[in-house]
């Protein structure tokens, strides 16, 4: 077999420290900076759940492999697969076989699939297919209703002795002012931005006001200085949900791929060592404490089966990425072994068995602290359990059995639907993990609701209600959408420990916050008054105090009452709705007038928004003098109180610019 890949070392700029800036001082916070994104994946139920291709485009997504179109050829047909050569891109090409078909997996098929859907028409909806709520064709309807109903254990690992866990972000403290989480990234077009200087550097960036200065050289050290921070932002946030998680039993966690953004970018990739080793090995220190155990699942597009070379490299990236992120993490013995890295075998490019044979020779050739964490994960369009097993047996991989997947792609000639059949495989899937001395893992979840066929069951539930039939003791990985809260609600529906612990959300109510507090302005006595009556008999009132302050340590972490847990659908509980304000009439608004509307009290500075209205009346009633319009449409605000030399440029409150713009409306109306 001719060697495919030459696997060189791949480059990752090391930080070169001495030579850059310091790092940069940025505002990590989302709500205030928006050059800082959620990355995409980490949202998901798992990096293999439904994808959100829109909003990834939107934000400029984290590019780690193009995604152009490359044909390969299978012995019947010509088949599409993306050029990121993901078993999981290729969902969105090619629909999963249902298990009806899919008993073989030389068989995999991609032949039904590349005959329904022409490439334009997965271009034109991607998002579709991958949320897998679109209309089943009847054929494809029928005969997975011609299916054998699942048969399922009726075993429950009860009394419950291992570790829930869920993936990457907390939704609860995602939420929290300041919010937490260890997934912020942002566009390359801003690292790029960030090469440039401050307009004034002696002050921190604002989003409008003090930005890079393009007129100014570039320097890769600044733009790099930024990106750190960014990742350095997140990892400093793992110590509070470790200590989030553990506070309501839950000990396990899997780590963001994108907490250090494009740190395995084939061009702006960079190591993480020195600059993020104190605040990862503090995040090491208190999962030590905790006995919290982390994991990592590198994305899609790390596959060790792709006969393209550059992917192999692109994947070795990757690996060498997170096994530094866990190095970092300087945990004990059996937790550093139990920080593994779950891949899938990925694509079937054409035939299977040489794409095996391609993942043992890369695997062979992978550097020992790699081989050491990687961990096989069955998915739910190409690889079966049965087809990973024996390869897992013969290179020692530990095999993680998800059950979501085994349901919609398993060998039907072996084993049937449901949780019963596989369970003959659980000495030989263990053995996997015992042979190695790494903690076993499974991971769980349940499609959603009214879901028929194969692709529609991919799509994971938001909640899980239920356990599989594993041991007591196990380490489950639940991958659900509602993350935190999907591990909630298992606690809650089967009484495991931890449940009395948690308690409902009140609509935007958060006792565990400091918010801004100003006392509220006295009522001044007037001069006369004072004189006559004499300062010392009127009574003293008594101070307003402010609330009691949240300590640092209590931020987020659900108050005195432990409220944390959301009901389904009630996300939106944890925090106020942002205003909108619409236009009452966008036709008859002027462009300008439109754009200032639009944006509302909340992007535009209230003066603004008061001189518009100025303007519009002066020019409608020209007789009238300007000041008394100015007192007719100001009178409560500064700018109308005050006179014009004095006034100056201050931003408004909320509340205060809504009245602007009701009076601008009135005002509107009247002429
Ligand atoms: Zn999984």
């Amino acid at each position: 077999m001719p060697r495919v890949v030459a696997s060189p070392a791949p480059v990752r700029r090391a930080s070169s420290r001495r030579t850059q800036p310091p790092p940069a001082d940025i505002d990590a916070n989302p709500e205030r900076n928006p050059d800082v994104q959620d990355a995409q994946s980490a949202l998901r139920a798992s990096p293999d759940a439904e994808r959100e291709e829109k909003n990834a485009a939107g934000t400029g997504g984290r590019v780690k492999a193009p995604r152009k179109s490359a044909t390969v050829s299978t012995p019947k047909k010509s088949i599409k697969v993306s050029e990121s050569d993901s078993s999981l891109s290729e969902m969105s090409d090619v629909e999963p076989p249902t298990p009806v078909v899919s008993t073989s997996a030389k068989t995999v098929g991609t032949k039904k699939q590349a005959a329904k859907k022409t490439d334009n028409q997965v271009e034109a909806d991607p998002e579709a297919e991958a949320e897998g709520d679109e209309d089943a064709d009847p054929e494809e309807l029928t005969a997975a209703m011609m299916r054998p109903p699942a048969v399922n254990s009726s075993y429950l690992p009860l009394p419950w002795k291992g570790r829930l866990g869920y993936a990457c972000l907390n939704t609860y403290l995602r939420q929290a002012t300041p919010p937490v989480f260890s997934s912020r990234t942002c566009r390359i077009a801003s690292i790029l931005e960030h090469r440039h200087p401050l307009k004034d550097p002696t002050q921190p960036e604002h989003a409008t006001k003090n930005r890079p200065d393009k007129n100014q050289p570039a320097d890769v050290a600044r733009g790099q200085a930024y990106v750190e921070a960014l990742g350095v932002a997140n990892a400093k946030d793992i110590a509070k949900m470790l200590r989030w998680n553990d506070r309501y039993n839950i000990k396990f966690l899997r780590l963001s791929s994108e907490m250090f953004p494009f740190a395995s970018h084939e061009v702006y990739g960079y190591k993480l060592a020195p600059f993020a080793s104190e605040a990862l090995a503090e995040a090491g220190r208190v999962a030590a404490e905790l006995g919290h155990r982390l994991t990592t699942h590198p994305g899609q597009f790390t596959q060790l089966g792709s006969p393209r070379p550059e992917v192999i490299t692109a994947a070795i990236r990757d690996l060498e990425y997170h096994c530094e992120l866990l190095e970092l993490l300087n945990l004990p013995p059996q937790l550093d072994r139990d920080a593994v890295m779950i891949l899938h075998m990925g694509g079937v490019f054409g035939d299977k068995a040489a794409t095996i044979a391609r993942f043992k020779e890369n695997y062979a050739r992978l550097p020992q602290k790699i081989k050491d964490r990687l961990v096989l994960e069955n998915d739910d369009v190409c690889y079966t359990v049965h087809d990973l097993l024996p390869v897992c047996e013969e290179l020692n991989i530990p095999l993680v059995l998800d059950y979501h997947h085994n349901n919609i792609l398993f060998d039907a000639d072996k084993i049937r639907e449901g949780t019963l059949d596989i369970m003959e495989l659980y000495p030989r899937i263990k053995a996997t993990w015992d042979k190695k001395g790494i903690t076993q893992k499974m991971h769980y979840s349940e499609p959603c609701p009214g879901a028929i066929t194969a692709r529609q069951r991919r799509k994971h539930s938001p909640r899980v209600y239920t356990l599989p039939p594993c041991a007591q003791d196990m380490d489950l990985m639940i991958e659900a959408k509602d993350k935190e809260q999907a591990v909630f609600e298992v606690m809650r529906t089967l009484r495991l420990p931890g449940h009395e612990k948690i308690n409902d959300v009140l609509p935007y109510v958060r006792l565990d916050e400091n918010k801004p507090w100003k006392p509220p302005k006295k009522k001044k006595t007037p001069k006369k008054k004072k004189a006559a009556e004499g300062e010392e008999d009127l009574p003293e009132e008594p101070e307003p105090q402010p609330p009691a302050v949240v300590p640092e340590e209590e931020v987020a972490m659900g108050g005195p009452d432990n409220r944390v847990y959301w009901h389904v659908g009630f996300e939106e509980w944890l925090r106020p709705k942002k205003r909108e304000v619409k236009p009452r009439d966008p036709e008859k608004a002027s462009l300008r007038q439109r754009k200032l509307l639009k944006e509302g009290p909340r992007r535009q500075p209230g003066r603004q928004l008061a001189r518009l209205a100025l303007k519009l009346a002066a020019q409608k009633d020209q007789s009238r003098p300007k000041l008394l319009l100015r007192q007719e449409i100001l009178p409560r605000s500064r700018l109308g109180s005050r006179s014009p030399s004095t006034t100056r440029a201050r931003p408004r409150r909320q509340s205060q610019r809504v009245h602007l713009l009701a009076r601008k409306r009135t005002l509107n109306q009247r002429c």
